[in-house]
């Protein structure tokens, strides 16, 4: 079978990528400076190379010693308040970084698929439909989703310029086993946390405020569509469905008071994906329930809590 590599592969979403690739009977690598992501996600089966991406020359080595036919694509800075509080660093990392991949890919001969976003990245106005679907403009409301576009564009013109096979998924709001609070869906991890240890969940606004919630297990299948596809496309990956945070909060079952807070500046009121795009090109569509998804996080924070030093479980079986 194939070699994968992945960055961002200690991260929430790719350590699922990782188990899913490893069961496919794939070899699989992992390129990840534990900024954000833990050591101990990272299967053992897998090789690890902490890397920043940023370094281009450790990376092309990285990549060049591993000889991937896919660059799976996730590391980033994603945290749109860090993004705001240090743009150059976010840019950095998102735009910089991923140029350095699509380098390392061309001198490869390996195809990228691209972590990118889609609430983020289409922004909020007027005339814009939800749910969303590709062909809308891109009108970000943060650095980060500024970067991320940035970054789709540079995996295009890799496309167009050098025939660097490249595929973009935009994605929802990722939920689900591994999550940690700082991530674009942090909300869900917060609330399973906050409701364990008896505390009451602090919402920010009024709680109407909707996102497209993806289960993580949902989106690792994308990638592997995307990858056995054609490339060249963007392709949202959401429900198409708005949830709202007081949704959220039914679906884990809280039936308690809530604390609220002032609305957090800059956040989008609504924001859901048209995802008929990935079912056309890939048959893809979310399986996952959010009742299921839902309870399926609050049983891996569970089983995290109750062994700390392990590897915390995913979405899919682990090697
Ligand atoms: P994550 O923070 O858990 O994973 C990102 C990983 O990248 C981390 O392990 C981090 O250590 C690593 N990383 C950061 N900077 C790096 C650098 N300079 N060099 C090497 N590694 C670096 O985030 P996630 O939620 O798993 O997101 C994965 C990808 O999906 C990101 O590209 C993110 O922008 C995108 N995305 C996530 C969501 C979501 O809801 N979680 C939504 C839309 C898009």
């Amino acid at each position: 079978m194939t070699t994968a590599l992945i960055t961002g592969g200690a991260g929430f979403i790719g350590s699922n990528l990782a188990d899913a690739l490893l069961l496919e009977g794939r070899e699989v690598h992992v390129v990840d400076d534990l900024s954000n992501g833990q050591r101990i996600r990272v299967p053992d089966a897998a090789a690890f190379h902490e890397i920043d991406i940023r370094d281009a020359t450790a990376l092309a080595a990285a990549v060049a010693e591993a000889r991937p036919a896919t660059i799976f694509h996730l590391a980033a800075q994603a945290d749109v308040r860090k993004a705001l509080e240090d743009p150059g660093h976010d840019a950095a990392v998102n735009v910089i970084g991923t140029i350095n991949v699509l380098e390392a890919a061309r001198a490869a001969g390996a195809r990228v698929v691209f972590a990118s976003t889609g609430g983020a990245g289409y922004g909020e106005y007027e005339e814009l439909p939800i749910p969303t679907p590709e062909t809308c403009e891109t009108r970000p409301m943060s650095h980060y989703g500024m970067s991320k576009m940035a970054g789709e564009g540079y995996c295009h013109l890799y496309g167009r310029l050098y025939g660097v096979p490249v595929t973009v998924l935009r994605l929802g709001n990722v939920y689900g086993p591994r999550q940690d609070p700082h991530g674009e869906a942090g909300v869900v991890a917060i609330f399973c946390g906050r409701i364990l240890d008896g505390q009451r969940p602090r919402i920010f606004g009024d709680g109407l405020q909707t996102r497209d919630y993806v289960y993580v297990g949902d989106v690792v299948r994308a990638f592997l569509a995307a990858e056995a596809g054609e490339p060249g496309e963007t392709v949202n990956v959401g429900c198409g469905a708005e949830v709202s945070v007081l949704d959220l909060l039914e679906g884990l079952g809280y039936d308690g008071e809530p604390e609220f807070a002032p609305p957090r500046q800059g956040e989008l009121q609504r924001s859901a994906l048209d995802p008929a795009k990935a079912g056309r090109l890939y048959g893809w569509s979310a399986r996952t329930s959010l009742r299921d998804g839902l309870a399926a996080t609050r049983e891996s924070v569970i089983a995290a809590r109750r062994s700390p030093g392990s590897r915390p479980p995913g979405a899919f079986a682990t090697t």
